[in-house]
């Protein structure tokens, strides 16, 4: 009853997003090529916490046991102040209960060879930059800059934040700065026990494990857009901003090699009320392109990856197939990115009487009150959709998907 399985989908872009489209797509029994336009497929060099919600969808996948060899798995967390007193401590049984895990930490070239292992790397064009795209009523038709045209019963736009597809598709918006930069580092340190989330002076800093005797960590603090290192160099400049912060973050980013560390502006874009039209849609952050805050860009890419594959088996029709899958995911990620901007906020108040007043705040807030919002997001599975849910209105199929969102907005 899906799309035919002569069908053709050409996904732009070879980041997280794209590669998990073309698995998922591939397992519809769709015949997909990935147009990536640099000339090698790669990821930058850091680690990527895989919450829960990835997790169940890679799971759909079949890809559950190559993430467990190469992820560690995280089953608590907890807040503190920049000095080590607990704001808050997620080491709950009822969490643990009912998620098993609360996340799996990879490293992110290993995750995207992981991919890239399960996809048919035949169907990948490097060096393939497209342009644009047009469409009629029976085909799409994708651009190339080298001036290839490349026709498919559908384009999937996974092209990250600058996406040309979504310039395309709903207007050229240039990505909004979220007024901080955000270091990522590796440290050559045994993570294990080391996990913490810590808040104060402006800054953030966080630990994860990860295997091989590494930890993950990241450091967020407000700064112009475009400030370039010192002359001291990164790993210089980020001690001298945590040198006094509780243990273990000073010897963690002792531990770090300074090449083994990244610097990024954060960027976030524009909400949009459509991902799709006609034969096209979006995807990861050429949709929904958000701030780390609550470390779920690349999470939601592959929630959406799945949910796209599920949406195309429920009817022939391609543009009514794009259509549920904007309804299913839009809501959920727009939430999404609204709560880590709002999060980012908090967790960065400079004022030492107004982030004082926030951490008293939080030490206050009940356990359940934090997990209810942290479920929301964690425990989200795909719907399995049925054949004639593409006809299915709207607002029954995003009962059916989000409830729990809906449940934090009441
Ligand atoms: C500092 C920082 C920290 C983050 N931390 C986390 C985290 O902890 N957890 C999390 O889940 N997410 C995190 N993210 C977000 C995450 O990195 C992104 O959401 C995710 O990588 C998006 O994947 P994507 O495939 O949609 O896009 P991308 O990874 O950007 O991939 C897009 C691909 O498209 C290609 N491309 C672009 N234009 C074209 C074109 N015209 N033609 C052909 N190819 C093209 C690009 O070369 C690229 O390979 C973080 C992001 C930042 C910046």
């Amino acid at each position: 009853m899906g799309v035919s399985t002569s069908a053709r989908a050409i996904i732009i872009g070879g980041g997280i997003g794209g590669v998990t489209a073309g698995i998922a797509l591939q397992q519809a029994g769709i015949d997909v090529i990935v147009l990536e336009r640099a000339e090698e497929l790669q990821e930058v060099g850091s680690g990527l916490p895989l919450w829960t919600n990835a997790l169940r969808a890679l799971q759909k996948l079949g890809l559950a046991e190559a993430i467990e060899t190469i992820g560690i798995p995280v089953t608590a967390g907890k807040i503190s102040n920049w000095h080590g007193g607990i704001l808050a401590d997620l080491r709950s049984e009822d969490l643990l209960e009912r998620l098993g895990t609360i996340s799996t930490v990879v490293h992110r070239a290993e995750l995207l060879a992981t991919l890239l292992n399960a996809f048919d790397k035949g169907k990948v064009q490097l060096g393939a930059t497209c342009v644009g795209f047009r469409q009629d009523s029976e085909r799409v038709y994708a651009r190339l800059a080298d001036g290839q045209e490349i026709s498919a019963d559908l384009l999937i736009g996974a092209d990250g934040l600058h996406s040309t597809i979504r310039a395309q598709l709903f207007g050229a918006h240039k990505p909004r700065y979220a007024g901080y930069t955000c270091w990522r580092g590796v440290a050559d340190i045994d993570g294990t026990g080391l996990e913490t989330w810590a808040w104060g002076k402006g800054y953030q800093f966080g630990i994860t494990p990860m295997t091989n005797d590494r930890a993950y960590w990241f450091a967020q603090r407000y700064t112009p857009e475009g400030m370039q290192d010192k002359a001291c160099g990164r790993k210089c400049e980020v001690l001298e901003l945590f040198n006094d912060w509780h243990d273990p973050i000073p010897g963690v980013i002792r531990a770090t090699k300074e090449e083994h560390i990244l610097r990024n502006d954060v960027y976030e874009q524009k909400h949009l009320r459509h991902w799709s039209r006609g034969r096209v849609t979006l995807l990861g952050d050429a949709a929904h392109a958000m701030t780390p805050n609550l470390g779920q860009g690349a999470c939601q890419a592959i929630e959406d990856a799945v949910a796209l594959a599920a949406c195309l088996k429920t009817t022939s029709d391609v543009v009514s197939a794009l259509k549920l899958y904007e309804t299913l995911r839009i809501r959920r990620t727009n939430n999404i990115a609204q709560l880590a901007s709002l999060i980012g906020r908090v967790v960065q108040l400079g004022n030492p009487l107004v982030s004082g007043a926030r951490d008293e705040i939080v030490k206050r807030i009940p356990e359940n009150v934090l997990l209810k919002i942290l479920m929301w997001i964690l425990e989200y599975e795909t719907p399995d959709l049925q054949p004639g849910d593409a006809q299915t209105p709207g607002r029954e199929l995003q009962k059916r998907s989000i409830v729990q969102s809906e449940t934090l907005e009441a």
